[in-house]
């Protein structure tokens, strides 16, 4: 049956957002400082990513780019096309996602489950051709092509054929205001006003991009840390104005970047961290065993970012960080001991079983 209720408030749309502020336990007493992570997997599609594709489905459709039965057109590494799958099949949409073929089989099996048809392309650099935002931009194009085709064959004034939007997470800033808007504020009052640092890894850059700018106005002495993973230019970019990799492989998913995005263009970046792999996964198992949180790979990244930012910040000291996704969406990947092994990531904490070695 119809709402009458705005389109943001209709059915599971409501659930996405208002997430707990965790206090990771073991990190806060082993640092002194209090360490908290936003839990995102908690989100009604599982990650972060739904705050960010409720913004943009609703921007469209409220500038009247997109109506029921249109197909948004993603290119994605995983969570925002599991995300948009779920928005989409709220409002009575179709989706097209163009996913690269080292994302987590568990990943393209959600967005299928939601309905989602996926287009497998291969993992190459964005300047190739291949690379999934182009191949989304194509698919965009000739799916309107067909649709403008079928609307000269029409009589004049008949309702205009299903269309292709493409929401462009990297450069639409409808992803940094979902962040502004709605995580933003919920860190300042779930801390009262306490934040000292936020921690956060960036993708498309649309979390710390909103997040900095709504922190940095209710007090501007909140120091924004960009966490950033191996193969990933944004820290020296930062650092230098350079994107420079330290040419590692990461796998860390849907983190780090060699191009800059509108979104992260706009982020109020203080400092950086760099996170190896293997203390990011170590942390993975860490919070598993030891606080019995279960999250994924760039999540466990911003917990040990957050970690070494608290070593630099006075005794007492609050630091949010976000828990971006769930561990059971990497368990053919960082939480499978074969997958470990041919990577030569096996977890190792400190002799006294306490902290990931050497974080
Ligand atoms: N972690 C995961 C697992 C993600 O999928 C993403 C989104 N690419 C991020 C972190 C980063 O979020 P953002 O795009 O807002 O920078």
């Amino acid at each position: 049956m119809a709402s009458s209720a705005p389109l943001e408030m209709q059915g599971i749309l409501a659930a996405v957002g208002e997430t707990p502020l965790v206090r990771l336990h073991t990190l806060s007493e082993l640092t002194g400082r209090e360490i908290y992570g936003k839990a995102e997997h908690l989100n009604p599609a599982g990650s972060v990513k739904d705050r960010a594709a409720k913004f943009l489905v609703l921007d469209a459709f409220k500038r009247g780019l997109l109506v029921p039965g249109d197909t948004i057109v993603e290119g994605t590494g995983g969570n925002t096309g599991i995300a948009l799958a779920m928005v989409a099949s709220a409002l009575g949409l179709r989706t097209l996602i163009t996913v690269p073929d080292n994302v987590a089989k568990e990943k393209r099996d959600m967005m299928e489950r939601y309905g989602a048809e996926i287009l497998v392309v291969p993992q190459v650099p964005f300047s190739n051709p291949e690379h999934f935002y182009h191949a989304a931009k194509r698919e965009r194009d000739r799916m309107n092509a067909d649709a403008d085709k079928a609307m000269s064959t029409l009589p004049q004034g008949s309702p205009r054929p299903p269309r292709a939007y493409f929401p462009d997470q990297f450069e639409n800033l409808a992803n940094r205001e979902a962040h502004r808007a709605t995580t933003g504020p919920e860190i300042w009052r779930q801390t009262s006003g306490k934040v000292n640092a936020f921690v956060c890894a960036s993708g498309t850059g649309g979390t710390i991009s909103g997040v900095s700018s709504y922190l940095k106005e209710q007090d501007s002495r909140v120091r924004i840390v960009l966490a950033d993973c191996h193969g990933s230019g944004l820290a020296s970019f930062v650092q230098t104005g350079e994107l420079v990799s330290d040419g590692l492989k990461t796998v860390t998913e849907g983190i780090g970047s060699m191009r800059l995005t509108a979104n992260f263009k706009s982020a109020a970046i203080d400092e950086c961290v760099r996170v190896s792999d293997a203390e990011a996964v170590a942390m993975g198992y860490f919070l598993l065993q030891f606080e019995g949180i279960f999250i994924g790979p760039s999540a466990s990244l911003n917990a040990a970012a957050a970690v070494k930012v608290a070593r630099t910040l006075p005794a007492g000291s609050t630091i949010v960080t976000i828990m971006c996704d769930s561990g059971e969406r990497y368990t053919s990947k960082t939480f499978n001991k074969g997958f470990l092994q041919e990577q030569q990531l096996q977890p190792a904490f400190d002799a006294n079983g306490r902290l990931p070695r050497n974080l």
